[in-house]
């Protein structure tokens, strides 16, 4: 029997260059009009009973190469459970090995959440008691943004996830975010509802979370880099969330990201902006001591560093609402690597833990949006 090699999925990423032996050499695509890359996600089928040596040979060239050290690719033979494979880094070139004893097997940058699943997402939590959804809007490839809304609550909550598409951990944390907020034995969840109304956008960037992208959408636009200013032409997934929101307001907003190089959960804020108080930024950090306090899967000293005063590029969403609104908006970073302060060396940072995250961060805003 021989390999093959496939790709041509929801969320499919790579290019096969060779197969010698039991060595198989791939390239991941690029985002379509783009430059960005570094999403992968293939299956292979053939192999079993051998083992094979992938080698990614373009990964130097990926959007954050520094993020390789360290990093392990992610393999599920049931698309389930995705454990880490022993992977190497070096000359430019990620490479991992997999010993078969299945007849297939997936890999991936990162545990994928196909466009199907966000369909069923979207089906089980629109069936909820107390659930409104609607359209925002559709994407350049005719795909919907879909917006869940719970809660009867005066303070505005906005979750909004995976403008950066092979971030899939932020779809992960939403799934989370959204069986707790539904969950009407939880009693956080209920106080929630009843001092907030949430509006939930599980995924920003339907069409590059299909299309295997890691950072665009269908016209190769960087959805985060938008907010000041988006066009139908450009960016009209966030057009029509920022559109909605100014129909609402802004109270408290959280964007759910994945980061390449930081082995750890964190938070980044809105440092910079033109209007900056000591008094707004103050309930972002007291945000994120709250949280590290009450999980392990958080902490507070490693991140990206702060913009200078005056500095903040409004063009991001986090910068521009709480610019726009006042809100105190932040964005959430969870690791493709682990959370070296609390690590699981079977399967790394992981869905699981990253719906475990998201309760957290709803426990905590549970004892923080009366002060909002
Ligand atoms: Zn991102």
């Amino acid at each position: 029997m021989s390999i093959s090699i496939n790709a041509a999925f929801d969320s499919g990423n790579i290019d096969l260059t060779m197969i010698e032996g039991d060595r198989v050499d791939l390239t991941i695509r690029a985002d379509h009009l783009s430059e960005f890359y570094q999403w992968f996600h293939f299956r292979v089928a053939g192999a079993k009973g051998r083992t094979l040596t992938f080698r990614i040979l373009n990964a130097g060239n990926a959007a954050y190469a520094f993020g390789w050290p360290g990093y392990r690719t992610r393999v599920s033979t049931d698309r389930a459970h995705w454990r880490l494979a022993p992977t190497d880094y070096a000359d430019g070139v990620l490479s991992f090995t997999h010993s078969f004893d299945s007849d297939v097997a997936w890999f991936a940058y990162f545990a994928p959440y196909s466009m199907e699943r966000h369909q069923d997402l979207i089906a089980r939590m629109a069936a909820m008691p107390g659930v409104q959804h609607r359209e925002l809007g559709t994407t350049l490839d005719g795909q919907a943004i879909d917006c869940l809304t719970l809660g009867t609550g005066p303070k505005q909550v906005w979750l909004y996830a995976r403008q950066h598409p092979g971030e899939s951990m932020a779809e992960w944390w939403m799934e989370g975010a959204l069986e707790k907020l539904t969950d009407p034995s939880d009693v956080q969840a209920r106080a929630l509802r009843d001092k907030a109304t949430f509006h939930i956008v599980p995924n920003m960037n339907p069409d590059g979370s299909r299309r295997g992208h890691l950072r665009t959408n269908a016209a190769g636009v960087n959805l985060n880099r938008e907010w000041h200013a988006p066009t139908p032409e450009r960016s009209p997934e966030v057009l029509c969330v920022r559109n909605a929101m100014d129909e609402t307001g802004v109270d408290f907003a959280m964007d759910v990201h994945g980061d390449e190089a930081i082995p750890a959960n964190f938070l980044a804020g809105f440092e910079g902006i033109p209007s900056w108080t000591d008094a707004q930024g103050e309930k972002y950090y007291a945000y994120g001591r709250a949280l590290a306090a009450n999980t392990p899967l958080f902490q507070t000293e490693r991140g990206y560093e702060k913009a200078k005063p005056g500095r903040a590029n409004l063009s991001m969403s986090t910068n521009q609402l709480a610019e726009r609104f006042g809100a105190v908006a932040m964005t959430l970073e969870m690791p493709f690597k682990d959370h070296d302060p609390s690590p699981d060396p079977e399967y790394g940072w992981s869905p699981d833990r990253c719906k475990a995250l998201a309760h957290a961060c709803l426990d905590t805003l549970a004892g923080f949006v009366d002060g909002l």
